[in-house]
């Protein structure tokens, strides 16, 4: 068996070597979408985490049984939930017409996904609510638009979309929201193998002591309605295009957290990149990691190679196999349990 032959899920918490793709999908169309969680998949990822929306899990599906055809692995398939705001579910928006024209136009200079254009605002497909043009219009034009899946809604979409786990984005204080969340979830009678738990601290502005009763909470809670939990502690979200140094960010929320969690899987995301595996301490309870951004931004230029060629990724051998070195380059320390103790 190749050395970097992804063990189940489940074993991977269990020996500190599982790996979540976070696609995301608010900044792809549907083929990229196919094309990036089967590459990640055919890396040996023991999960793809995706938005709440069917036909992104659909497309998704359609990655994931062409590589479980070809490769003979599959990894789950989570959906993500938030049981409030949160800026993993939001877009930009402005009215371009309000805009005077001798705007210099700093919101555009400053979008790192271009999704800002001259005439047509904020392209939907494109932005994935990282925030920072708001505070740079100088007549504060823009706003945030929440794009959050009713707390209600769950259970009929998880009925529908029938995925392995599901994360729950949570933050201080909203422990109701949680409970009613997770009851929502469970209305839908689908056997989930997990319920992630997404709690940041530098994104709520408090201590780790605070992160920590929030967290035992929700532990509480989930062991009330049976269910086992992954606790996703949030470095920097959505900060991995900001440079190498946000990947410690994430570590130094473990280093903090890791004595003083609740019992279950501690995995790392926000910021995390391929410079996050250095930083790791022995000892540090460690289940494992997620990469978004930066899994997405190594394989963006492959997608756009195959669309030009009006291909798919999977259709395309070439383009696959080099795709699929450069995601294995970032997976494969993690599957090999390659950490560098200090
Ligand atoms: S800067 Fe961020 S929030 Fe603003 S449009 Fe670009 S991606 Fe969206
Ligand atoms: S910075 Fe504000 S005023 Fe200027 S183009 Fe952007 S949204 Fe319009």
């Amino acid at each position: 068996m190749n050395k970097h032959f992804p063990c189940s899920p489940e074993v991977a918490l269990r020996q500190g070597n599982w790996v979540k793709f976070i696609c995301g999908a608010s900044n792809e169309d549907l083929t990229s979408i196919s094309d990036l969680c089967a590459i990640y998949a055919a890396a040996g990822v023991n999960c793809i985490d995706l938005a709440p929306d069917s036909a992104v899990v659909a497309a998704a599906r359609e990655g994931l049984d062409w590589v479980e055809t070809n490769h003979g692995i599959r990894p789950w398939l989570m959906i993500s939930v938030t049981d409030g705001k949160d800026i993993h579910f939001r877009k930009a928006i402005f009215d371009p017409k309000s805009c005077p024209k001798e705007c210099k136009r700093p919101c555009e200079k400053t979008c790192p996904t271009y999704a800002i254009t001259r005439n047509n605002g904020v392209r939907e497909d494109l932005c994935y609510g990282c925030g920072r043009c708001i505070p740079v219009c100088p007549l504060d034009l823009i706003h945030e638009k929440n794009t959050v899946l009713k707390i209600e809604d769950f259970g009929d979409l998880i009925s529908k979309v029938k995925p392995d786990a599901v994360e729950i984005h949570t933050a201080p204080g909203r422990i109701n929201a949680f409970e009613n969340s997770l009851k929502s979830i469970l209305n839908s009678k689908v056997d989930l193998k997990r319920i992630a738990v997404s709690c940041g601290l530098e994104i709520n502005g408090i201590s780790q002591y605070q992160l920590s009763q929030e967290l035992w909470s929700r532990h509480e809670c989930l062991r009330r309605y049976n269910q086992k939990p992954i606790w996703q502690l949030d470095g920097r979200p959505m900060s991995s295009d900001l440079g190498i140094s946000t990947g410690k960010a994430a570590v130094s929320l473990l280093k903090k957290m890791h004595s003083i969690a609740p019992p279950g899987p501690l995995q790392l995301a926000g910021g995390t990149n391929a410079q996050t595996i250095n930083h790791i301490v022995s000892n540090s309870g460690l289940a494992g990691i997620a990469f978004g951004g930066i899994a997405r931004k190594l394989i963006q230029p492959f997608l756009i190679e195959a669309k030009a060629r009006n291909k798919k990724l999977i259709h395309w051998p070439e383009g696959w196999h080099r795709a699929l070195k450069v995601a294995k380059g970032l997976i494969n320390p993690w599957l090999s349990n390659n950490y560098h103790i200090n």
